[in-house]
């Protein structure tokens, strides 16, 4: 599963623009999921172009509520009816908005009731790391992200460590497998082996199409989240057709 988190880039033109030529050079694509996550103004734009493509839509962020007094909040029934998947949890959230674990639980309970698929985001940042919490922080946002919540099959978790979003300083594969294992173990604890072995596990933090290999070559590692690289046809494409190239 490859999946492109454009943040809060593009205008309108560009946003077409850049789905209609990852459509004309990935539209037919098989065997791994690719989903676009453009900001909330252009989902609809973006859907109306992958509509007879392969490629699929997810959102950025969702409230955790529908038809509610919650000025600038998007639900999950007005997302479901435009997109697959939902961003719950990123790190640009949790520590520039100060979104909690508490909110992420809420957001993945309300997009899985609406059938959207949540891609939840955990990760430690710098900090966290070097003082050796990297465990504690990504036991207590699985725990907390998913308390109470009957997962589904294939259910998305993306491993992101804070320091290496947008730093061009990605984790080694090791460190990646380190903590994803960290990921599975907590998910298996919660709702056992055989649901844990579904769960689909993405890293993220400054892939490109140059690293994306030694993270997919992982058994444990499912795909990537992608920010900035998602953002040039060019370089999302060759990230995909990497990924094409791996699992061939
Ligand atoms: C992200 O936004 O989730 C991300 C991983 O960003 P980047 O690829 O730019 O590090």
């Amino acid at each position: 599963m490859i999946v492109g988190n454009w943040k809060c880039n593009m205008r309108l033109d560009t946003a077409f623009r850049l789905t209609d030529d990852i459509c004309q050079r990935l539209g037919e694509v098989e065997g791994i999921d690719v989903v676009l996550c453009p900001p909330f103004v252009y989902l609809a734009t973006v859907e109306s172009v992958i509509t007879m493509s392969n490629i699929r839509l997810g959102a950025q962020d969702v409230h955790w509520e529908d038809d509610v007094a919650a000025t600038g909040e998007v639900g999950p029934r007005q997302l479901e009816e435009l997109c697959d998947y939902v961003i719950i949890g990123h790190s640009e959230r949790r520590h520039a908005l100060g979104e909690t674990d508490d909110a992420v639980n809420r957001k993945v309970k309300a997009a899985l009731a609406a059938n959207l698929q949540p891609i939840m985001c955990v990760g430690e940042t710098l900090e966290e790391r070097e003082a050796g919490q990297m465990e504690t922080i990504l036991v207590g946002q699985i725990h907390g992200g998913l308390d109470g919540v009957e997962i589904p099959d294939g259910f998305v978790i993306a491993y992101e460590p804070v320091w290496a979003i947008g730093t061009g300083r990605a984790a080694t594969a090791d460190d990646a497998e380190g903590a994803i294992a960290i990921v599975r173990r907590e998910v298996s604890g919660m709702f056992g082996a055989a649901k844990a072995e579904t769960a689909r596990v993405l890293y993220g933090g400054s892939v490109t199409p140059d690293n994306i290999a030694q993270f997919l070559d992982r058994e444990t590692i499912d795909g990537g989240l992608v920010g900035g690289a998602s953002l040039k046809v060019d370089v999302f494409c060759g990230i995909v057709e990497e990924a094409l190239r791996l699992r061939a």
